[in-house]
């Protein structure tokens, strides 16, 4: 029998950062905010979702989600996903095409995906296709800040931490900075540990050219947002004359921006499923990639988007990051031996403690 959402209830955090951390572009971070939403159906059944930032917006992302969106929903049978989410995006198109809005539809749409899962007895990645629970992971350090002896210390820290794949912050002001501390990593490591830089989009197509060319020598899986997202030309300049694979993704907002990006010239699409609008267009995004014969990453949200790359036979690294949400679910990621492993438990597997989390509500 058909069930419709009776309930959506939203709630805002902001969570403290157990140290400050810092990138090229979005400055010193000492909190991010976390908005979840919370679907329930006329037989009781719940389905959980979220998003975050790095600090600021949440406000305007849970008015959406519980003002604007909620009522929306309600009534509707959570079945039936793409045809709430088609609705959702045109409504507010106009206003909110990428932004905050498009934030709160991701919480929303993973909570309706987590419901279905759960509602069908199976774990999110076993419904969405199912490839392998085992997918390969990195440890995504938010570290520009850190010297080159720092960088090292971290990365032992890492990988008794179960982690064999690394990613740093580049984008200091003087390029020759960055250039040790990639030199650091590979004298400790050796030439074969996986190893990802990040700029997030701090550099010139000029200057990303001269900084990817002078990476070359380290062997890099990836350059990570060398540039802003919105000049696909400008990425295929970086790729063809730095000669180093582009990652980009975690500053796009639709299947769409993914579309243009991959043709401009991105080597490593990497969604955001709490920022790209959820589930339901991250695994758009995982076939589209699939359809030009690249691989598929991942930005934030390690927890849940395990789930969405175990269902992806183009799967590369899942991002795992340090934010410190781990400390308010219940049952966190298991790394092992350089894999995130996607749990068997009906839904997605990410079961909040409301009770810790409340004490910093918003
Ligand atoms: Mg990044």
């Amino acid at each position: 029998m058909t069930t419709t959402i009776s309930h959506v209830k939203t709630d805002h955090y902001l969570i403290p950062l157990a140290q400050v951390l810092e990138d090229s572009m979005h400055g010193v971070m000492t909190g991010f905010e976390v908005v979840t939403a919370r679907v329930t159906d006329s037989d009781g059944a719940e389905g959980v979702g979220y998003t975050f930032t790095c600090g600021v917006n949440g406000g305007a992302i849970a008015d959406i989600l519980a003002r604007e969106m909620t009522p929306r929903v309600i009534g509707r049978d959570p079945s039936l996903i793409e045809a709430i989410w088609k609705e959702l995006w045109w409504a507010f198109h106009y206003g909110g095409r990428g932004g905050p809005t498009v934030l709160a539809l991701s919480a929303l749409d993973m909570a309706l995906w987590d419901l279905k899962a759960k509602r069908a007895d199976m774990p999110l990645w076993r419904l969405l296709g199912g490839y392998d629970a085992r997918v390969p992971c990195y440890a995504g350090g938010i570290d520009m800040h850190l010297s080159p002896e720092e960088l090292v210390a971290q990365t032992h820290d890492n990988i008794a931490k179960g982690h064999r794949a690394i990613k740093m912050k580049v984008g200091r002001d003087l390029l020759r900075e960055d250039i040790a501390k990639l030199a650091a990593l590979r004298d400790a490591f050796g030439p074969d540990m996986p190893l990802m830089a990040d700029a997030n989009m701090k550099y010139s197509v000029d200057g990303a050219v001269r900084a990817a060319k002078a990476f070359a020598q380290f062997d890099l899986t990836w350059f990570e947002e060398p540039i802003p997202p919105e000049d696909p030309a400008g990425h295929r300049r970086v790729l063809l004359e730095g000669g180093i694979p582009i990652a980009s993704g975690e500053n796009l907002r639709s299947v769409w921006e993914f579309r243009t990006a991959i043709e401009g010239g991105v080597t490593f699409p990497e969604p955001n499923v709490t920022n790209c609008g959820g589930v339901t267009p991250f695994m758009k995004i995982a076939r589209l990639a699939e359809a030009f014969h690249l691989p598929v990453t991942s930005h934030g949200a390690h927890d849940i988007t395990v789930q969405l790359l175990a269902a992806c036979p183009n799967r590369s690294y899942l991002e795992a990051h340090g934010f410190g949400l781990e400390k308010y679910i219940e049952s966190p990621l298991q790394i092992v031996d350089g894999y995130a492993i996607a749990p068997e438990c009906p839904g997605h597997g990410v079961a909040f403690d409301w009770e810790r989390l409340n004490s910093l509500r918003v």
